[in-house]
């Protein structure tokens, strides 16, 4: 198993790279070594934000190669390998994008050096498997990746959100995998909560607005990490972050407590458009579009992702589980439905009203 898996240490740390460029101006036999060229233009206080022309892989005679591309990554793919051999995923929750192609044994590096023009890479690394490569590229923010295939070079270029789109909202489903939320009458809240925002992802995709960028953290039943979920909100500086949940009672005892609450973080009222406001916009409309009892805003600094939420942030409590016909409302997928209509109508209201 060890010796099909093949991680090439020397690639790890890129960033360390960029950090320590000062550094390394001081000292130059290492400096020439590992950096393969450096614009002329760039200052030296420049020089430990950029990661300007680091070739990764083979150090011989590649500093003499006259380079003059200006995408940020260009990746050297394995003789005869098409476009359509090349598989690239972004992964927007982690930031990672993974870029699989065959005909990359362990040594592919050694004859083919990455050359990378970007400050935004964190971290790279390559693994081979069965000469499949994989090159995984680990960016500080999330971008969409815009690849171009040209004379056996794959270049890459990492696009901020916001340069594609005016407004963008990052959904999230509460939950998922082996956190099933409150669990009652065999009903999880993880699978309602996705219902809910896979609906609404419905809803976006029949109203189609090329000025508005969707990102979710989970569409299936898996479970990222509360960092991932508030992280992909703060690295794609996301106009608005949408938690999608459903209440139930401190007992977990059937009652007759019921209707739509809306957290926010109180401690952050007052930064611009403070998240009150939006949190009474999404109680409002999820409220009126169900006819559910309108219980209003609630204080939510304590939840983690929205304490650690540098974007404005709701986190909506449809209904209440532990109540029978809110229950039997919310596993119903008309319910469901409406519940994304209302979430739906409080997005389109917030980007009205200036968020
Ligand atoms: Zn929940």
């Amino acid at each position: 198993m060890e010796q099909r898996v093949i991680k090439i240490a020397a690639i790890f740390m890129v960033l360390f790279m960029a950090v320590t460029c000062v550094v390394l101006f001081y000292l130059p036999g290492f400096h020439e070594k590992m950096v393969a060229a450096q614009e002329q233009t760039m200052s030296q206080e420049d020089a430990g934000m950029h990661m300007d022309m680091v070739e990764i892989g083979s150090t011989d005679g590649a500093a003499e190669e006259e380079i003059t591309f200006s995408q940020q990554l260009r990746i050297t793919l394995p003789d005869g390998v098409t476009q359509e051999q090349v598989s690239i995923q972004d992964q927007y929750v982690t930031q990672t994008v993974d870029i699989m192609f065959p005909g990359a044994g362990t040594d592919y590096l050694y004859h083919s050096p990455i050359i990378g023009r970007s400050d935004h890479i964190d971290n790279l690394t390559f693994e081979s498997e069965g000469g499949q490569g994989v090159i995984e590229i680990t960016l500080d923010k999330v971008f969409e990746v815009q690849p171009t295939f040209l004379d056996g070079y794959l270049y890459l270029d990492f696009i901020p959100l916001h340069d594609i789109y005016d407004k963008v909202v990052v959904i999230d489903a509460g939950h998922g995998g082996n956190m099933p939320g409150a669990t009652i009458g065999g009903q999880c809240e993880k699978d309602i909560d996705l219902a809910i925002v896979l609906q609404l992802k419905q809803i976006f995709e029949e109203n189609p607005d090329s000025r508005i960028g969707v990102y979710y953290t989970r569409v299936d039943d898996t479970n990222p990490s509360f960092e991932d979920r508030v992280g992909l909100a703060n690295k794609s500086d996301a106009d608005l972050f949408i938690s999608v949940h459903n209440n139930s009672t401190v007992s977990g005892k059937t009652s007759s407590v019921n209707g739509t609450a809306v957290m926010y973080d109180e401690l952050k009222e007052d930064n611009g458009h403070g998240t009150k406001e939006l949190a009474q916009i999404c109680v409002d409309e999820v409220s009126g579009a169900l006819g559910s009892r309108n219980r209003g805003i609630i204080n939510g600094n304590e939840i983690y992702i929205i304490r650690n939420s540098e974007v404005p942030v709701a986190l909506i409590e449809v209904g209440f589980m532990t109540n029978a016909t809110e229950l039997q409302n919310l596993s119903s997928p008309e319910y469901q439905r409406q519940t994304a209509q209302g979430i739906y109508n409080a997005i389109m209201r917030a980007f009205q009203e200036g968020f």
